[in-house]
């Protein structure tokens, strides 16, 4: 034993090692001495328990190399989303457009006008830009940004209605993944919840039954990530804002995703609009700006004048303003909404959710015998039709016709499918896919770099 602790390097040695130089220039002497203390303490370990060296003491400097590098990988890495869901929260919703990046990466260059107006070289509002175009777009009087739109209804239901009672139907208590619950929101904007109506059935005289003198709001939530069906009945917005207005009760909506525009103009299924809302009184509407307007993450609150110029006052509104790269991204993101023509095309979100699946069966079609050739050993392929999801909550129940390359493993074993998909996952830039009936699916509806897969899959 004292023989093999005596053939570890001395960490001064290493330092001088010509191979280990380029690493250190680049690196630093103190991140490399750490690495290399790592590895003595390691192998010492290692020698107490099995009696022997470890595998990499061959070649220290190798393994240091190998070490800082995995260290120094990013913990926000690319990767290649195909599981099939195109707004997929884990993996950051949209991906944003050329326009959007080249915004934000100009303002992080320079100092920008963020709260200074250049007309009169007084203090402007920080929300001013983003405000005059999403006023355009819904026909709104003004608008507010904060972080997300979680942030958007905590605002709106704190600085309208706290310690007063907020009126909403049963069948509208919602929970988004991560912790989002109507009720858990009630709470911290301290407001007292009213529940009015059944799970599947609510009408206009549960809302006028529970009106009274601590009555603040009206609340309507999009059921965004789950349908009730069959012997239902919900309340209109434009219903609401008629009771609201008789009682002098603002109505506001969180809508989650909305869209700006019609999407079954593009073959998707129907979304609905804040600037329909807009139209229909609706005092306040709020939604994600990551969702399906394809935008940087935000909560984006459309509506009333008054109501605003309130929710911008709120000392919660300084601890949930979004930042100069958020405002960047979201004007820009908007910008492309002047040109419905082009959208599809200029906004990835929306390019990816109309792709056609014939255009994905083809694009299947050119991957497969690269893939055959590397993977055929131990896996059958084959090209099989599947359903895309839009994800992020969205239109929940509808589906978009794709295609998968998927990966059968000819042992029948579900252990080598596993292992191939921690495999993938372990690459430079991570392949991921879906794991459904002993197959792993690569559903391509997400992929825009076919030459990059290939090379990231067949070395
Ligand atoms: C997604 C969603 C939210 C939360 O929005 P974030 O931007 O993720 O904070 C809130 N309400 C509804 C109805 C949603 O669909």
């Amino acid at each position: 034993m004292k023989a093999l602790y005596s053939q570890l390097p001395a960490i001064d040695s290493l330092l001088r090692d010509p191979a280990l130089q380029p690493l250190l220039a680049q690196s630093g002497t103190a991140f490399i001495t750490r690495q290399l203390r790592g590895m003595q303490q390691e192998a010492r370990d290692h020698i107490q328990q099995h009696q022997s060296l470890p595998h990499w003491h061959a070649s220290w400097p190798d393994e240091a190399l190998r070490r800082a590098q995995q260290q120094q990988q990013s913990a926000l890495r690319p990767v290649f989303n195909l599981t099939g869901t195109v707004l997929h929260t884990n993996l950051g919703r949209a991906q944003l457009s050329d326009r959007a990046i080249a915004a934000v990466s100009a303002c992080l260059r320079q100092p920008v006008t963020l709260e200074y107006a250049l007309d009169d070289a007084a203090r402007g509002h920080r929300d001013r830009a983003v405000s005059a175009l999403l006023c355009e777009l819904t026909g709104a009087e003004a608008a507010c940004i904060v972080n997300n739109n979680a942030a958007a209804v905590l605002l709106m239901l704190a600085s309208l209605a706290a310690g007063r009672d907020v009126i909403m139907s049963r069948g509208e208590l919602v929970e988004i993944g991560g912790a989002f619950r109507i009720p858990d929101v009630m709470r911290q904007a301290g407001c007292r919840l009213v529940e009015v109506g059944t799970t599947n059935r609510t009408h206009m005289k549960d809302y006028r039954g529970a009106i009274g003198e601590d009555s603040g709001l009206l609340m309507k939530v999009h059921t965004s990530n789950y349908q009730i069906q069959g012997f239902t009945h919900a309340v209109s917005e434009a219903e609401l804002v008629q009771l609201g207005d008789a009682h002098g009760l603002p109505v506001i909506s969180d809508l989650g995703s909305g869209s700006l525009v019609d999407m079954t103009a593009y073959g998707l299924p129907p979304e609905p609009m804040p600037q329909q809302l807009i139209a229909a009184g609706v005092s306040l509407v709020s939604f994600s700006g990551d969702k399906l307007l394809g935008g940087p993450q935000a909560g984006i609150i459309v509506g009333k004048k008054a109501l605003i110029d309130q929710l911008q006052q709120h000392p919660l509104k300084r601890a949930l303003r979004v930042d100069k790269m958020t405002l960047a991204a979201l004007e820009a993101t908007l910008q492309l909404y002047r040109q419905p023509e082009t959208l599809h095309e200029a906004l990835p979100t929306l390019r990816l959710l109309t792709r056609s699946a014939h255009d994905i069966l083809q694009q299947a079609e050119r991957l497969m015998p690269a893939l055959e050739h590397a993977f055929s050993a131990d896996f059958s392929l084959a090209i099989a039709a599947c359903s895309s999801q839009i994800g992020s909550g969205s239109l929940p129940v509808e589906r978009l016709p794709s295609f998968a390359i998927t990966f059968t493993p000819r042992d029948g074993h579900g252990s080598q499918l596993n292992a191939l998909a921690q495999r993938w996952r372990q690459l430079a830039r991570p392949v991921i896919g879906r794991l459904q009936e002993g197959k792993l699916w690569l559903d391509l509806r997400c992929l825009d770099d076919e030459a990059a897969l290939i090379r990231t899959l067949v070395p």
